[in-house]
């Protein structure tokens, strides 16, 4: 942008983190122009705690922001809906609505390609690594062994950060941070915005299988009281499971992960029974508690986007699309913050509200989901309502998707339509 930004600052916009948040927003502001360094303080894109499925609306976000065709050269599979088992033996599978195969012409080079619309899964390195390689070519510079290890403060505004690179720490300065550094977001952390969430004290584990015998279309959903087993086919017979239980039932087992998982996965019998004789192709990841929240998104001179700003549960699987619709909206409030030369918490607020009013519907759908899990009762007529129920069906599994409100499932004639 002008000289007087370059003579004062290293770079306009420093973000903090190359996953879908900073890379996403990095991408978006690079290509208005702006001036982007992304920082991260892993030497590549590397595998995450993560079940890697990306729900419907983020592949459509990934669509619109031009990497799509980039992921599709890297076979990811595409998943038709998700499958809800229920302790007590029922079972729903649903569609995410609008599934076609569609056939796009985007790009330089104009090659058709095709892919299913609904949603799809790919390893994190692969999408994470895709999505920075694309921010760098809108423009931006991503830097990885780089380290953020504090921030910098001029009269109470966020004016850069201190980075560990090659063996130096060194000061960045910028016209504003972004702190997309994920679940345990330094940035967040400076400034004490983090806060503990009020209800959910949940522990997450994740294990990749490869070998399973059926590879499948649905993203596999296990309950079982206050826990669940999430299995994601990813691709030629591989598998990431992931189990989720109440960190209270966290037992020092005197064992190592490997084992402590598999003997957490026979709590889910369909489960285990699926990936037993699979073979095992990483180690556990796991990470818990894992829902936290921020009391603040924005500081004079700062922006929270992705895991930094907050974490619910990954029962309903959104968390890249939190990621990418969090970039997209705060990529708009920075720019115009930018041209307009007022990085002041103030009008950066405009981020907070619309990140609010895009999150709080689906928030609340997914805290009700919650409540009902915890009935074994209440969660078996859901499903077998649902599974009755077609039209109500396919709204649920566009709600779960992000294509679809959550307002939808008031509608009337939807809950009183007949069953078929
Ligand atoms: C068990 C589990 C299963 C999940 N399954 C799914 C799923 O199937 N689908 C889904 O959509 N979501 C899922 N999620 C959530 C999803 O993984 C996250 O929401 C998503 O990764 C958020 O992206 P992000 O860019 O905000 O953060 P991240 O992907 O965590 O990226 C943050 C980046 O910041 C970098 N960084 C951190 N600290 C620093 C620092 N000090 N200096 C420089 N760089 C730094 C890191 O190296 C990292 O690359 C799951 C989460 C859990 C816990």
């Amino acid at each position: 942008m002008t000289a007087v930004f370059s003579q004062r600052f290293d770079c306009e916009v420093l973000v903090v983190g190359a996953g879908p948040a900073g890379s996403g927003l990095a991408a978006h502001l690079a290509g208005l122009g702006h001036d982007v360094i992304v920082l991260d303080k892993g030497p590549g894109p590397r595998q995450k705690a993560c079940g890697e499925f990306i729900n419907p609306d983020a592949v459509r976000l990934l669509e619109k922001l031009g990497v799509l065709p980039d992921l599709e050269k890297c076979h990811p599979k595409s998943l038709r809906g998700m499958r809800i088992h229920t302790a007590r033996g029922e079972t729903m599978s649903g569609d995410f609505p609008g599934i076609a195969t569609k056939v796009i012409t985007t790009g330089a080079a104009g090659a058709p390609f095709r892919f299913q619309t609904g949603g799809i899964s790919l390893s994190r390195p692969v999408l994470d690594g895709t999505l920075a390689r694309h921010a760098a070519r809108q423009g931006a510079e991503v830097r990885y062994s780089a380290r953020v290890t504090d921030l910098l403060m001029e009269n109470g505004k966020v004016s850069g950060v201190v980075a560990a690179e090659g063996g130096m720490n060194r000061p960045i300065r910028s016209r504003l941070v972004v702190g997309a550094d994920g679940r345990h977001s330094i940035v967040a952390r400076r400034l004490d915005l983090r806060r503990p969430h009020r209800r959910l004290h949940r522990t997450g584990y994740i294990r990749r299988y490869s070998g399973v015998p059926a590879d499948g279309e649905y993203g596999e959903v296990f309950l079982s009281g206050d826990s669940y087993c999430i299995l994601n086919p990813t691709g030629q017979g591989d598998w990431t499971v992931g189990i989720v239980l109440p960190s209270n039932q966290i037992s020092p087992q005197g064992k190592n992960p490997e084992e402590s998982f598999q003997e957490r996965l026979r709590q889910f019998p369909g489960a285990f029974e699926r990936v037993r004789d699979a073979a095992f192709r990483s180690t556990v990841q796991g990470c818990g508690p894992m829902a936290f929240d921020t009391s603040r998104q924005v500081h004079a001179g700062l922006l929270l986007v992705g895991d930094a700003a907050g974490f619910y549960d990954p029962l309903t699987g959104e968390g890249i699309h939190i990621a990418l619709k969090g970039a997209e909206i705060a990529a708009a409030v920075a720019d115009e913050a930018l041209r307009s030369n007022d990085l002041s918490s103030r009008y950066l607020s405009r981020y907070e509200t619309l990140r609010r009013d895009h999150l709080l519907p689906k928030r609340r759908f997914c805290a009700l989901l919650q409540a009902l899990i915890r009935s074994p009762f209440l969660v078996d007529s859901l499903v077998r309502h649902l599974n009755r129920a077609p039209a109500l069906r396919e709204t649920f599994m566009g709600v779960i998707g992000d294509t679809l409100s959550p307002a939808k499932l008031l509608d009337p004639s939807l809950l009183l339509g007949q069953p078929v």
